[in-house]
């Protein structure tokens, strides 16, 4: 079994982000990201425009982290809206722009792709590209997983199945995707490991500072809500500031709780949000 050691520095805290969607928002993105550079994280990830738009922009934004902040950069990258040609331009540009490393993922379906468009991508899953980009560049590459099941996996043990062979294929480390019940990255943990995947597993931590993200970006994740945080919704959602104080106060719970037992690591999706990102960091220490 080929299980590489990821070239990253150990990391216990990191945090995703997102290019703005408009170009005049740029500006605004670098200052987020010299803010958040300011809690010391030991890598800050770019997502991916769902079926490879805006790739330009995750480049030029991973480039940025890691030359101008000097933290290492993860660039995320997708098999959806992606030929092999495409791959190996954007890989050039990323070594170009100093980035080497990666997040490999299959991507989701654009509202705007058809079936047909969909299912006739040349990396079918994100297994395919780790071992494209295993064979033919020297980047680090990490994966994603996901505690409760991916949403069309038919089961939680098939699932791991092919978990593992996307770190056979060379992932050097994991980001799970957000959980909000941490007896399920626990019991994940427990059922990988045995498995002997092995390789470095970041806690995907995705903070709900108002009502709306349980509707749009939670229920997009396919990750369950508990009845404590759903309550807490019921109770504070209509109060902006309550809200978000409610909502950092969970996160900050999850996250000294994994602390407690021993993660690998924190990932933060940030959702750019710098005075909610750092509020938690101080509350977590
Ligand atoms: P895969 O590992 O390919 O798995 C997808 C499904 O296929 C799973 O059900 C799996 O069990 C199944 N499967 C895998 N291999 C096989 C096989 N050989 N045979 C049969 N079934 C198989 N999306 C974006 O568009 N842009 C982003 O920037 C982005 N960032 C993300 C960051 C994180 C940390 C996470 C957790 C997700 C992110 N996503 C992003 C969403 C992600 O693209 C979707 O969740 C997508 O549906 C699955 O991606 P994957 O890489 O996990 O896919």
């Amino acid at each position: 079994m080929t299980q590489n050691n990821s070239t990253l520095k150990k990391s216990q805290l990191s945090f995703e982000i997102f290019p703005p969607k408009k170009d005049e928002e740029f500006e605004n993105v670098y200052q987020i990201l010299r803010d958040l550079g300011k809690l010391n994280p030991d890598f800050i990830s770019c997502t991916y425009g769902a079926g490879g738009s805006r790739a330009g922009k995750t480049i030029e934004i991973t480039s940025f982290i890691q030359k101008e902040l000097h933290i290492d950069a993860i660039a995320h990258i997708t098999c959806v809206g992606f030929t092999k040609e495409d791959l190996e331009q954007n890989c050039a540009a990323l070594k170009a722009a100093g980035v080497s490393h990666v997040l490999a993922l299959r991507g989701d379906r654009p509202q705007t792709m058809t079936d047909e468009q969909f299912n006739s991508r040349e990396f079918y899953y994100a297994v395919d590209l780790i071992r494209y980009l295993k064979e033919h560049t020297t980047l680090d590459i990490l994966g994603a997983c996901y505690p409760e099941k991916h949403f069309e996996a038919p089961s939680f043990e098939e699932d791991l199945r092919h978990l593992k062979e996307k770190v056979e294929a060379g992932v050097s480390s994991l980001i799970s995707q957000m959980f909000f019940d941490n007896q399920y990255f626990y019991r994940f943990l427990d059922k990988a490991r045995a498995l002997n995947i092995n390789v470095p597993i970041h806690a995907g931590i995705m903070p709900i500072t108002t009502a709306k993200q349980i509707g749009t970006t939670v229920s997009l994740s396919g990750s369950s809500v508990p009845k404590e945080l759903a309550d807490i919704i019921a109770t504070y959602g209509d109060d902006k500031e309550d809200m978000r104080k409610a909502g950092i106060d969970y996160a900050v719970r999850q996250i000294r709780d994994l602390q407690e037992h021993g993660v690998d690591g924190i990932h933060i999706y940030s959702m750019n949000k710098v005075k909610t990102t750092t509020e938690i960091c101080s509350m977590i220490g």
